[in-house]
């Protein structure tokens, strides 16, 4: 089944074309269209996505993750951050993305803005995943309409198997729930959940997770049995833990002893605001409890890194510490298998030496390919010269919304197929080379990694 040769077709120009007149490269362009054929036939695992639940979608719009239900809503997320980049005012988005908005207004809304935007990786996803799913090449005066009922007509009980199996062409995708620890998927195969330990050590709930769990967590005693009850109760479930505390501090998490830290909770638990340098040392604490628990239970460890969605507020300092602080936790906890999300974008340079050298890390493309599409070709052809090639998970759409992993997959498959035949036309790799590849970081190395899905095979 050739998942996206009607995508690509539709996008125009998917194809890097630079070579293809040269009479010399005759050779290298049969191989580049054999590689690009066999990857748009190849599904992918997808290692990281937001979904929420299909009969969500299927109701009214509720919250901030579902808050319209028009086309509009194709727009919700990284195209959103992009537009705010691009100067549409807040409330302006705000409107755009409500559900009280008529259609009409919303496209007068977005028209002075997405030709701004439509061309970044952002905006071709979206624009690829509307000639995917609606047959419409992009929004326009003339189209909007049309998307719109084609949007609507879309959603149906069963449409996420059909959007992202059928269409995205995943296998299954990894989802961290940003409602719940763990989300009791009504699709369990398709929807695999990682198990969110952020609320767990990053700013602790204790209310939540003391309610969900039925245990106190008045000392540090009784918040450690409460972590210890989500893993006990979700741990054999969930496909991986997943932390993005890297929005709010640094990665650099210290040794703190349980002396330490005990006096520190009870403060915490009592609702007193902790001095900044003794919370940092009860996260540090926590977070290490939890990293020995996911060693405990088998489960890969994900981590956000580099580049952070939304607009206005990233401290590239911070994120430039990112690669030398996973050194750090890679040496400390060797049996613990480190995935480090978005290629840490703009650090993926150091990343590649992180990876290289300690044999617990592996980097996962996820959401790489739409912050920057060519800096993610560039990082596939640099890794694949540089470090061992079973420690790339090449796919993650990272979205709320199904229909949106649809144009991700499309230029993820794109730039896969560029890096690969880039690397074959240079000298470094066989045409053969590339074949042996291609299953290799679509879906192998995933399902080498996770032991979820190695039972899901079995
Ligand atoms: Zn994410």
């Amino acid at each position: 089944m050739d998942f996206t040769a009607k995508q690509v077709t539709a996008a125009g120009g998917c194809r890097p074309t630079g070579r293809r007149h040269n009479e010399k490269r005759d050779k290298p362009v049969s191989a580049r269209s054999g590689i690009e054929e066999l990857i748009n036939q190849t599904p992918f695992v997808d290692t990281h996505e937001h979904i929420i639940e299909e009969s969500v979608r299927l109701g009214e719009p509720a919250d901030g993750l579902y808050s319209c239900n028009d086309w509009a809503y194709l727009l919700w997320g990284y195209t959103r951050d992009d537009l705010a980049s691009a100067g549409m005012p807040e409330q302006v988005w705000h409107r755009l993305l409500n559900v009280g908005a008529d259609i009409d207004e919303k496209w007068r809304l977005l028209e002075p803005y997405w030709r701004y935007v439509r061309h970044t990786g952002y905006g071709q996803a979206t624009r690829l995943t509307i000639q995917s799913l609606y047959s419409e090449e992009d929004i326009t005066q003339d189209s909007y309409h049309r998307i719109h009922e084609k949007y609507l007509e879309l959603v149906r009980p069963g449409y996420y198997e059909h959007v992202l199996r059928g269409v995205a062409g995943v296998k299954s995708c990894q989802v961290n729930s940003l409602v719940d620890v763990f989300c009791k998927t009504e699709y369990p195969d398709l929807l695999m959940q990682d198990l969110s330990i952020v609320p767990m050590h990053s700013q602790p709930e204790i209310e939540n997770l003391c309610s969900e769990s039925g245990r106190p967590g008045d000392t540090l005693e009784q918040w450690h049995s409460v972590i210890d009850w989500f893993f006990e109760t979700y741990g054999l479930d969930a496909v991986a833990v997943k932390s993005q505390a890297a929005y709010r501090r640094r990665l650099d998490y210290a040794d703190i002893p349980p002396e330490q830290a005990a006096p520190l909770w009870e403060r915490y638990a009592r609702g007193e605001c902790l001095p900044a340098d003794q919370m940092k040392a009860l996260e540090d604490h926590l977070f290490r409890y939890c990293i020995n628990k996911a060693t405990e239970y088998k489960l890969p460890v994900k981590l956000h890194t580099g580049y952070y969605a939304g607009y206005g507020n990233m401290p590239l300092e911070r994120l430039s510490d990112n690669p030398s602080d996973m050194c750090l936790l890679a040496a400390q906890f060797p049996d613990t298998r480190f995935i480090v999300m978005h290629i840490g974008y703009p650090y993926q340079e150091a990343m590649l030496a992180l990876a290289k050298h300690y044999p617990n890390v592996t980097i996962d493309m996820c959401w790489a390919w739409i912050i920057n599409p060519a800096a993610s070709v560039r990082f596939v052809k640099d890794f694949l010269k540089g470090v061992p090639s079973n420690k790339l998970l090449s796919f993650g759409g990272d979205y709320v919304l199904a229909e949106q992993v649809v144009g991700h997959a499309v230029i993820a498959r794109r730039g896969l197929s560029q890096a690969l035949a880039e690397l074959i036309e240079d000298g470094w790799i066989s045409e053969e080379d590339a074949r042996e590849l291609v299953p290799q970081l679509m879906y192998g190395n995933a399902e080498s990694l996770f032991p979820r899905l190695q039972a899901a095979l079995a």
